[in-house]
């Protein structure tokens, strides 16, 4: 995830963070900060060093586990933008310019705030992810068709430079990975542009603002009070229903049948009180990193260093295959 909040949101954690944690305990993963990729949007360079630390806390006080996975800051790794070179290298202008993600946000912005960056951010993503030989990558929906470009960068170089050059990675779509929407509109996406930023719950503000925001939340007009997950005419309550869910390990139906005809107000309470159990709790654990960022940068250094020892040799691997003249001690 990008450091470009002062917080994670609900939608970060049940859609990607939680399932992160749960993943660690099947597989050798590797987690974090993306604070190169956030350099597209330009920020401030005070809050970016603040965010990276924040983003970091939060991963650990969801339950990444530092000595099971390996937690770093991207930039700390230097092979992730110079793999990303060697991938721009390879990329056609037009299969880069057909990435969604990019129409979407270049049209959002004029020539002038589009920026080389932006435009090369998936070979970066690529290199995030040949770098490690990664197996697995758990991506939801949004990423899809970056994967999709990494893949095929992945079968272009083994084509090219020969086999093994690169591992070719497959989409791991990770169970229970819910989308959240937005409270106050549901038909969209919860992040924090989306309805002035009162449709979305932030890991880290006061839980009493969770609790309004859920208990505001836009639901339907249904004199029957029905409490069933049917996204498509139902889409408030669904989305109530799959945040209760995940904060209490339940499925939707039985929750469902437990609040139907009752009244939504019971339903919101309820699921409130859900997210607010977890998110003190959780607020306390980032605190504790927060207020010691001494420690936090240690174990961040320690995920670095494992990282690089990673991918020196992936890396090397690569330059090799691509002609590179290896640097040798004849000189020294
Ligand atoms: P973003 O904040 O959009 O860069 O997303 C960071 C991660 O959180 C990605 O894995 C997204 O798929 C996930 N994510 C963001 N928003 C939501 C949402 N509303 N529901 C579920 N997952 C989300």
């Amino acid at each position: 995830m990008q450091p470009t909040d002062g917080s994670l949101h609900l939608g970060n954690y049940c859609g990607a963070l939680r399932q992160w944690v749960s993943l660690q305990d099947e597989l050798d993963a590797l987690y974090f900060v993306a604070d190169l990729h956030s350099l597209t949007v330009n920020p401030d360079p005070t809050l970016l060093r603040e965010r990276s630390r924040r983003t970091a806390a939060q991963y650990l006080a969801a339950g990444v586990n530092p000595e099971q996975s390996i937690l770093f800051v991207q930039s700390h790794v230097p092979q992730h933008a110079e793999l990303g070179w060697l991938l721009q290298c390879q990329t056609g202008f037009g299969e880069a310019s057909r990435m969604t993600q990019f129409k979407d946000k270049s049209a959002k912005r004029n020539a002038e705030g589009t920026t080389v960056g932006l435009f090369a951010y998936p070979m970066l993503m690529a290199a995030d992810i040949l770098l490690y030989d990664s197996a697995l990558v758990p991506v939801g929906e949004d990423q899809r068709q970056h994967l999709e470009l990494t893949r095929d960068l992945a079968v272009r170089l083994n084509a090219r430079f020969g086999d093994g050059t690169v591992v070719v990675p497959e989409a791991h779509i990770v169970k229970g990975g819910a989308k959240i929407q937005d409270l106050q509109n549901p038909s969209a996406k919860m992040s924090k542009s989306s309805a002035g930023g009162k449709g979305c719950v932030w890991l880290l503000e006061d839980p009493k603002k969770a609790v309004k925001a859920i208990k505001s939340a836009v639901t339907d007009a249904d004199p029957a009070y029905t409490v069933r997950f049917d996204p498509e005419n139902k889409p408030g309550i669904s989305n109530l229903l799959t945040i209760f869910s995940a904060f209490t390990d339940r499925d939707v139906d039985s929750i469902a049948a437990e609040y139907d005809g009752r009244g939504y107000g019971y339903l919101k309470v309820d699921c409130a009180e859900a997210v607010t159990a977890w998110l003190q709790p959780f607020q306390e654990r980032a605190a504790v990193y927060l207020d010691d960022p001494v420690q936090l940068d240690a174990i961040l250094a320690d995920g670095a260093a494992r990282a690089r020892a990673w991918a020196a040799p992936v890396l090397a691997r690569v330059y090799d295959r691509f002609g590179l003249l290896p640097v040798t001690n004849a000189g020294a």
